[in-house]
């Protein structure tokens, strides 16, 4: 059975009317929307990185802060959104600053929790560069908190994973959290 079906037997479920006007194309419109939200099961990090990877001496902390974050959390396939901060510590190879984010977008287009989706981006970024250190902050909003269950409009839920060099030097790690506004 196709995604289209399926919709349209959630509207039967809910007590809708499938064949009433404004639902007619719903089935098809909210299966092909989900299937953007989750286009990410459809790419690879070998797509994504494809050869983008340079030569550099440069050692420094590489940052990209605030890239936008849009993902479904798959407890409630309700989104999450927010922004991720990533960074890494060149080891020679030095990652093409677009493809960092594609990377973030990879795995946020599918079904996720947010800890595993922090994880999975450090790993990734860990795995293609070989830094020393690679470091993932993610503050992001949950619509299964804020329009449902406990309804905390506020709350933003924070998740970091630090890996080499964040995670062994302080100073490393405090810099970096200072660099992207996060420091006390
Ligand atoms: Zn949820």
């Amino acid at each position: 059975m196709t995604l289209p079906h399926h919709y349209r037997e959630i509207l039967k479920g809910l007590g809708e009317d499938p064949e009433r006007e404004g639902l007619l194309d719903t089935p098809k419109r909210a299966a092909k929307a989900m299937q953007y939200l989750c286009h990410g099961y459809e790419q690879s990090l070998e797509d994504i990185v494809n050869g983008a990877l340079f030569t550099s001496d440069n050692d420094e902390m590489v940052i990209l802060k605030d890239i936008e974050l849009y993902s479904l959390c798959e407890h409630h396939l309700l989104p999450f959104i927010g922004k991720a901060h990533v960074a890494y510590i060149p080891t020679g190879k030095v990652l093409g600053l677009s493809k960092l984010a594609r990377i973030v977008d990879m795995y946020a287009r599918r079904l996720q929790i947010q800890e595993n989706l922090t994880r999975q981006i450090a790993d990734a970024i860990q795995d293609v560069t070989q830094a020393a250190g690679v470091a993932v902050v993610i503050e992001a909003q949950h619509m299964c908190m804020m329009m449902r269950g406990v309804e905390k409009q506020n709350s933003t839920m924070n998740t970091s994973v630090m890996l080499g060099a964040f995670r062994e030097s302080n100073t490393t790690r405090m810099e970096f959290l200072q660099l992207i506004g996060r420091s006390k």
